[in-house]
């Protein structure tokens, strides 16, 4: 298949869109079809109207994807109003993805894209069992959507469950990681990172944390994928004038040039090819995807 691409216009807090409210569990992915098959009704106009003229409506979505990319319009924490059940599991528990079905679009490979964009979902959520993490709008609401997979356009429900399945089952297949990184390791960040979100301090983050999705594969969506606020310096888009007492905020980016021991790894997978690693800071452990890391000697 073509590389999908995956990219962010957040729809705009404040408004109907996106309350903000935190998704309060995991329980899988429910899956619409727009059943908007005007000329242009992609991926990217979908989330323009987010950001306009139905901005103040209680629709929204995480990702809507046609046969080129995925936008995400509302972070994957947050609840987007989907699944038409209130505050039901469908809006509350799921991540909602709708498949655009514009006619001047191929929805063979949109339908494509939606298989793979929910493997590297489920995936990242630890899940092995597709069958069990797949919703259709449908099951919550008993609306007639994705109206476009309920009537075979390109596949049927459970071919497009299997393809899903095939698509996590080859995740453990070959890693191609760049590099291992091993317990034990003393490990630097790599680069410059944006700051997709900030928490404020906590009981396990006392100085308050950093989510940013690129150390994260995706918005985090666990507790420990957030950096502690601590090591980190703020700085430019390219990393230049970095500040260890500058403040984080969202939408800046940060650096650091501390080093960080790892105490525990998760094996690579297809989506997260390069593993995870469980590093510590300041009394503190956290996550991060081993790509944006090196290693530095143990001397
Ligand atoms: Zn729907």
């Amino acid at each position: 298949m073509n590389k999908m691409e995956i990219i962010e216009m957040l729809a705009p807090l404040g408004y109907n869109c996106r309350s903000g409210l935190s998704r309060t569990g995991f329980r899988g992915i429910t899956v619409h079809n727009t059943s908007n098959w005007n000329k242009g009704a992609n991926a990217i106009a979908h989330a323009n109207l987010l950001r306009g003229s139905w901005k103040s409506n209680y629709t929204s979505w995480h990702y809507v994807i046609d046969d080129t990319r995925a936008v995400r319009c509302i972070p994957e924490n947050e609840v987007a109003w989907c699944a038409g059940d209130g505050r039901g599991d469908g809006n509350m528990k799921t991540i909602n993805i709708e498949i655009c079905d514009n006619s001047d679009g191929n929805i063979l490979q949109a339908t494509e894209n939606a298989a793979e964009l929910c493997a590297q979902i489920l995936q990242r959520y630890g899940v092995s069992n597709a069958s069990a993490y797949l919703y259709q709008h449908n099951h919550w609401t008993g609306k007639d959507c994705p109206y476009d997979i309920r009537r075979g356009n390109p596949c049927d429900w459970n071919t497009f469950v299997n393809k899903v399945q095939q698509k996590l089952n080859g995740g453990t297949s070959s890693s191609g990681a760049d590099q291992i990184i091993r317990v034990g390791s003393k490990v630097k960040f790599n680069g410059v990172f944006k700051i997709n979100e900030v928490i404020k301090p906590n009981d396990k983050y006392p100085n308050g944390a950093v989510g940013s999705y690129a150390t994260c594969y995706g918005a985090p969506c666990d507790a420990n994928d957030y950096i502690p606020c601590g090591p980190l310096a703020t700085c430019n888009a390219d990393g230049s004038n970095p500040n260890y007492n500058g403040v984080l905020r969202v939408g800046g980016y940060w650096t650091c040039d501390k080093i960080f021991n790892v105490v525990a790894t998760d094996l690579p997978t297809k989506y997260l090819k390069n593993g995870v690693a469980t590093l510590e800071a300041d009394g503190v452990r956290f996550r991060c995807d081993c790509g944006p890391l090196y290693e530095v000697s143990n001397n």
